[in-house]
């Protein structure tokens, strides 16, 4: 049976690896790093410019690398830098009462962020617990070593 739910994990213990557009496109990147590990590579959309945007890959963690200057509060579009596709989702946050964004994870999980600049409100859904979790734990043994 599938299994969801929402896990509160401290920041940057759990680093996505697999992170994709809702049509199945990674956003990984594949040359630049945050934090040692691939980024999340998307496309960013403000006051009708568009840019690139990279994710630091750890879940809570919220830097960034941006070639659009973005201020605190400005509220950004990002879609998948392949095929265009939005990644806004119906879940409002919050905090802020504006539409989340979300990164696709395999076995249909998802981390969910808004997209207001400055804002922290996030989650992570995850399906399929054991074949997730068995990733994530190998993982942050790997992290804390
Ligand atoms: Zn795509
Ligand atoms: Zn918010």
């Amino acid at each position: 049976m599938m299994e969801e739910l929402i896990l509160k994990v401290p920041p940057g213990r759990i680093c996505i690896k697999d992170g994709k557009c809702p049509a199945g496109h990674s956003l990984m990147s594949r040359d630049k790093l945050l934090d040692g590990k691939p980024a999340i590579v998307v496309e960013v959309r403000l006051k009708g410019r568009t840019g690139t945007i990279y994710l630091n890959p750890f879940y809570g963690k919220f830097e960034y690398e941006c070639d659009l200057e973005l201020a605190q509060d400005d509220i950004v579009a990002l879609s998948c830098p392949t095929c265009d596709a939005s990644l806004t989702v119906e879940d409002t946050c919050r905090l802020c009462n504006i539409p989340m964004f979300a990164i696709h994870l395999p076995d249909g999980g998802q981390v969910e962020a808004c997209p207001r600049i400055g804002c922290h409100n996030h989650s992570l859904t995850i399906v399929d617990l054991d074949a997730q979790l068995s990733r994530y734990y190998e993982d942050e043994i790997r992290f804390k070593m």
